[in-house]
């Protein structure tokens, strides 16, 4: 382990799971603190989740979004995975001296816009002010609960299952490095990040008892969400690449620079496990929904490569996808 910060103890792989395993979590309560996208929390007579994220992306205005409509998302994402109806969020804002009041108005107005349209309130706040040099324009960080009208989604996994995915990969990263990059050709790409709370709803109204797991594929991509349900564990996961939705863009930019779409940030994408059977009915119901619309089966749990996940290519071979020591690219959300 090393003993300075590096870039990559913020990412979705390797040093940043070693860093919350051996350093933040052995310190803050092994007993007490929840490994999962919400801790889930047994108050008298109710069940609720319980999550927290800080968002630090730049630029903070980026094609499809800012780090206000980021900062609702991803934490409305990290309740609805688990199964949980969002209700209330906090938010928390570092503020650069400096920082025009205009870039501010932005950010907050897709705060409340992605708030209304996913059916949250936020209820409280702090705002601190670091001086110029210290900090970059702004860091949010926003806190959630939510209910449970169903039991958590948590459920064993086993070789049969399906693997679900409802829509394009990659687009948020992409979206966001291209913005980063100025680069031309990627023209019209934008980020996916949109609440996924109404889509799971929907899922697990129609189908109760089906789902084994649920994860939005956020820093590390699908890869890294499969690498974590297998770590250890009696099975793999094995995708099917000619079913991965990819846009050409995301594609493009990807062969360019050398990066698997897989690994890429998502802000609106969930990984759902679900029994086998009935993957095909979930990916209709999914397609009712506008986050869903381009659902598609990807994969399955398999008896082989126990312990890891993999891909079946194109041309039929198959090809390890290791967990990451690091993400690609840094600061994405
Ligand atoms: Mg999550």
């Amino acid at each position: 382990m090393p003993d300075t910060i590096l870039p990559g103890h913020g990412s979705g792989g390797k040093l940043m799971n070693d860093l919350i395993h051996d350093t933040i979590r052995e310190t803050l309560g092994n007993e007490s603190i929840q490994l999962d996208d919400s801790a889930v929390l047994q108050l008298p007579g109710r069940q609720i989740a319980f999550t927290t994220d800080s968002y630090t992306i730049t630029p903070i205005e980026f094609p499809g979004g800012n780090i206000g409509s980021l900062a609702v998302n991803g934490t409305v994402n990290d309740l609805a995975v688990m199964g949980a109806e969002p209700l209330y969020l906090s938010c928390s804002i570092i503020l650069e001296e400096g920082l025009p009041l205009d870039e501010l108005k932005r950010v907050l107005q897709s705060m409340r816009a992605a708030a209304d349209y996913a059916g949250v309130s936020i209820v409280t706040g702090d705002t601190k002010v670091v001086p110029r040099g210290k900090g970059d324009k702004i860091y949010i960080n926003t806190a959630g609960i939510g209910v449970f009208t169903s039991p958590p989604q948590r459920h064993d996994i086993i070789p049969g299952d399906a693997i679900i995915i409802n829509g394009y990969i990659g687009d948020h990263g992409t979206a966001v490095m291209a913005e980063r990059n100025k680069l031309s050709f990627s023209r019209g790409l934008l980020s996916d990040c949109a609440p996924l709370n109404m889509l799971i709803q929907q899922v697990i109204q129609s189908y109760p008892s089906s789902i084994r797991f649920m994860r939005d594929a956020t820093r590390g991509g699908v890869a890294s969400v499969l690498n974590e349900i297998t770590k250890d564990r009696p099975f793999g996961a094995k995708l099917i690449e000619n079913s991965l939705p990819v846009h050409d863009e995301v594609r493009g930019v990807s062969e360019l620079l050398g990066i698997d779409p897989l690994y890429i940030a998502n802000e609106g994408k969930v990984v759902i496990i679900t029994d086998g059977k009935d993957a095909p009915g979930i990916v209709e119901e999914m397609k009712k929904i506008p986050e869903g619309k381009d659902a598609a089966i990807i994969g399955e749990i398999t008896d082989n490569y126990t312990g890891s996940a993999y891909i079946t290519t194109r041309v039929g071979g198959n090809r390890m996808l290791p967990l990451l020591i690091e993400e690609q690219l840094p600061r994405i959300c």
